[in-house]
């Protein structure tokens, strides 16, 4: 970002950088102070895209980058984002509800949901990264009366990841 800084605005100091010349360098704004004015003056960050995201969300976020929607699509689309995230915090609230009066004893409160499957086997060599692998599911339960966390897990070639084994995963869970 220095370097685009600097071709922007010190061309010619970015061209000694380019063209080995270091030694040569006289920039008005060094690396040093841009750095410390990025870091200290910037409420940015960098960080991986998210992942696992909602279908719903990523829906109404690539329509509305859309530079050709019409203000009525666009203003549809914000509603609609949020009563969304609306919904999704309404969730989140009556889970942190729940959970409490679990802690307390008051009911029974089970959270699950399938964790990131995970291939076999787990190795960078090209002719794997092109043959298909072998997945296994991990399916997690939360009893959020003890903070317990139970997994289940099964390959691809004991059994699927739809509701029947899902049910017998929470069955034997909850006889055991
Ligand atoms: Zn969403």
């Amino acid at each position: 970002m220095w370097l685009l800084y600097l071709g922007q605005n010190e061309p010619e100091e970015k061209n000694k950088y380019c063209t080995g010349k270091k030694a040569d360098m006289r920039p008005k704004v060094h690396y040093s102070l841009y750095k410390g004015l990025f870091f200290s003056e910037f409420n940015l960050g960098f960080g991986r895209p998210k992942s696992d995201t909602c279908l719903n969300c990523d829906r109404i976020h690539t329509q509305l980058n859309n530079p050709d929607i019409s203000e009525e699509l666009k203003s549809k689309l914000s509603n609609e984002k949020d009563l969304h995230l609306r919904k999704a915090q309404s969730a989140y609230n009556l889970l942190s509800e729940k959970s409490l009066k679990a802690k307390n004893g008051l009911c029974d409160v089970f959270t699950f949901d399938f964790q990131q499957n995970l291939p076999s086997p787990v190795l960078t060599t090209s002719d794997i990264f092109y043959s298909r692998q072998m997945w296994t599911d991990n399916f997690g339960m939360h009893d959020c009366f003890n903070n317990d966390g139970i997994m289940h897990l099964w390959n691809e070639n004991e059994a699927g990841r739809g509701s029947s084994e899902v049910c017998s995963a929470l069955k034997k869970t909850l006889l055991a």
